[in-house]
C-alpha cells in the first residue's frame, strides 16, 4: 500500500513515491537512470541516456503547440544520503520510509530526497500526461550527480537539446524565482620560501580561534571574520615591533568554507614573549570589537612552542606575512540589478605550509563571467610580484542575470493570476546546474522554481503537500502560457 495514496495531486505523488523506492544517493543512480528509461520506452518516448545516467526524453508539443518552442524541464536524480545515528537504512540498496503528518512529507531518519525527486515526479507527470495538459515540446533533462559538483550536468552533452528556454525545479522556496547564480572557480597560489638554520631560536605558536565560518559563497555576505586573514594582520602587526622568522601558516578545513581557526609558527632569537603578546593582546581586543556582530566567540592566543631545525629566511618571511596580509579576500562587488546580492567575491579556504612553499586555495565566485576572470587575473598578478604561481582548477560558468527574459516575464505573469501577488526575484551566490547549462546553450533563458521544502540535506528534510500542489498548478499555467 502507497503511503503517498491519494495525497494530490495524485499523479506527481504518485511518481514520487516511486522515486523514493529506488536507492538513488549521488555516485549510485544506474538504477533510478534504467527507470526513466523504460518510463520512456513505455511510453514510445524519445530518449537518450548517457554514459554517466544522465537522462533526456522528449515529448512533442501537445495540440495547438506543435510548432512552440521547446521547453527545457531539468532537475537533478541524485540526492543527499544523511541519515540519524540510530537509523539502519543501507543506502545502496534500501528505498525510503516515507511519514506524511498533516501537511508535511518526511523520510523515516533520513533525507527524503525531496530536492531533487520532486522536479524528476512534476516532470515525469508532465511527461505520461495525455490530453490534460497543454505544453510545448518538452525536453526533459534528468542529471546525475549534482549533490557532488554538478558532475552530470558538467559532463552532458547539449547537441541534441533544441530549447533556449529551461525550467530548472531545484529550488526550495514557494514564491522565490531565481533569475541568476554565481560561477566559480578554485585558484591555488603556491608561494615559495627558502629555510635557513634555526638554532638557538625560541618558538610561538599565534593562533586565531572561534571565528564563526560558514559556506564561503552563500554565508560571505555576512563579511564575517576569515581566520586566515586575521592571523596574516597578527602576524603583519607583530613583525612592526619584533623581528622574527615565520616556520608555518595554516588555516582552514575545506575549499568552500570560511575558516574558523588558523595557526602559525614563529621564532624569535630573543625571547620576545613580552612584546609579541602585547601585540596579540591589543589586536584581540580590536578584532573582538570589529566583528562583534558576526565573531562574538573569536579570540587570539599565543603560546610557546616547540623547536624546529629550519625558519623561513628574512626575506621569505617577509614576503609570506606580506603576500597573505594583501591577498583580496571576501566581498569583491555588489550586484545593481539583485538588492542584497553578492555579485563577486573570494575566500581563502585552506591555507597550508610544505616543504617549500605556502599554499593558499581560494574559492573564487561571480554571477559575471568578466569579474571573475578579473580576480584570477588579479591573484595572478600578486603571485607575479612575490615569484610564486597559480594554478586554475574547475572553473564553471555563472548564470548571468538577463535583462530581458521571457520566461521570467511568463512566470512572473502566471505568478500573479494564480496566487494575486508577486513572485521575489532573486539569486543565488553559489552554483546551481543552471550556470551549467547557461554556459552550454548560448543565450539560455532559464528560471530555477520549486515548492516549499525545509532543512534539505538533513534526516529533518521536509515537502510540505499544500506547497507540491500549488506549484503543480503553476508549472501547468506557465507551460500552457509558453504557447
Ligand atoms: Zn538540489
Amino acid at each position: 500500500m502507497a503511503v503517498l495514496d491519494g495525497i494530490k495531486p495524485r499523479v506527481v505523488f504518485k511518481y514520487f513515491e516511486e522515486i523514493c523506492n529506488i536507492p538513488h544517493g549521488s555516485g549510485n543512480t544506474k538504477a533510478i537512470s534504467d527507470y526513466l528509461v523504460s518510463f520512456a520506452k513505455d511510453r514510445g518516448l524519445k530518449y537518450i541516456q548517457d554514459e554517466l545516467n544522465n537522462v533526456i526524453i522528449f515529448k512533442p508539443g501537445t495540440e495547438g503547440y506543435e510548432n512552440s518552442q521547446p521547453v527545457i524541464l531539468q532537475g537533478h536524480i541524485d540526492m543527499v544520503c544523511e541519515k540519524t545515528s540510530d537509523s539502519t537504512i543501507d543506502f545502496e540498496k534500501d528505498g525510503l520510509e516515507l511519514i506524511v503528518k498533516d501537511n508535511v512529507i518526511t523520510a523515516n531518519k533520513t533525507t527524503l530526497g525531496g530536492d531533487d525527486g520532486i522536479a524528476v515526479a512534476y516532470t515525469l507527470a508532465i511527461l505520461a500526461d495525455e490530453g490534460n495538459i497543454s505544453h510545448p515540446p518538452i525536453e526533459a533533462v534528468f542529471t546525475v550527480d549534482e549533490e557532488v559538483g554538478m558532475l552530470g550536468a558538467v559532463a552532458l552533452d547539449c547537441s541534441p537539446l533544441k530549447a533556449k528556454t529551461m525550467i530548472n525545479i531545484d529550488s526550495e522556496d514557494e514564491g522565490i524565482l531565481l533569475v541568476s547564480c554565481a560561477g566559480g572557480v578554485s585558484v591555488i597560489c603556491h608561494l615559495p620560501f627558502e629555510l635557513e638554520d634555526a638554532s638557538g631560536m625560541t618558538f610561538y605558536e599565534v593562533k586565531v580561534n572561534n571565528a564563526t565560518g560558514g559556506h564561503s559563497g552563500v554565508e560571505i555576505i555576512k563579511e564575517s571574520a576569515n581566520a586566515t586573514k586575521v592571523l596574516a594582520r597578527v602576524l603583519y602587526a607583530i613583525s612592526e615591533k619584533v623581528d622574527y622568522r615565520l616556520v608555518s601558516i595554516s588555516g582552514g578545513l575545506k575549499d568552500n568554507a570560511i575558516p574558523r581557526e588558523a595557526t602559525a609558527i614563529i621564532a624569535v632569537a630573543e625571547d620576545a614573549r613580552k612584546e609579541i603578546s602585547s601585540v596579540v593582546v591589543e589586536l584581540d581586543k580590536i578584532v573582538k570589537a570589529e566583528y562583534h556582530g558576526t565573531d562574538k566567540e573569536i579570540f587570539l592566543t599565543v603560546h610557546k612552542s616547540d623547536a624546529m631545525e629550519n625558519v623561513m629566511t628574512e626575506k621569505s618571511t617577509r614576503k609570506i606575512v606580506n603576500t597573505i596580509y594583501n591577498m583580496p579576500n571576501g566581498i569583491m562587488k555588489m550586484s545593481q540589478d539583485i538588492d542584497n546580492l553578492v555579485q563577486t567575491s573570494l575566500n581563502v579556504g585552506i591555507t597550508k605550509t610544505l616543504e617549500h612553499e605556502v599554499i593558499c586555495s581560494f574559492a573564487v565566485r561571480s554571477s559575471v563571467e568578466s569579474e571573475k576572470k578579473e580576480l584570477v587575473s588579479r591573484l595572478t598578478s600578486i603571485m607575479n610580484l612575490c615569484g610564486g604561481s597559480v594554478e586554475i582548477q574547475g572553473d564553471y560558468p555563472g548564470w548571468e542575470y538577463k535583462a530581458d527574459s521571457r520566461l521570467r516575464d511568463v512566470m512572473i505573469k502566471a505568478y500573479k493570476r494564480q496566487y494575486g501577488s508577486s513572485p521575489k526575484i532573486e539569486a543565488i551566490h553559489a552554483g546551481l546546474e543552471c550556470g551549467i547549462f547557461s554556459g552550454k546553450i548560448p543565450g539560455l533563458d532559464c528560471v530555477s522554481f520549486g515548492p516549499q521544502m525545509d532543512d534539505i540535506h538533513t534526516p529533518s528534510e521536509s515537502l510540505y503537500i499544500d506547497s507540491v500542489e500549488r506549484t503543480w498548478e503553476y508549472l501547468i499555467k506557465v507551460l500552457e502560457m509558453l504557447k
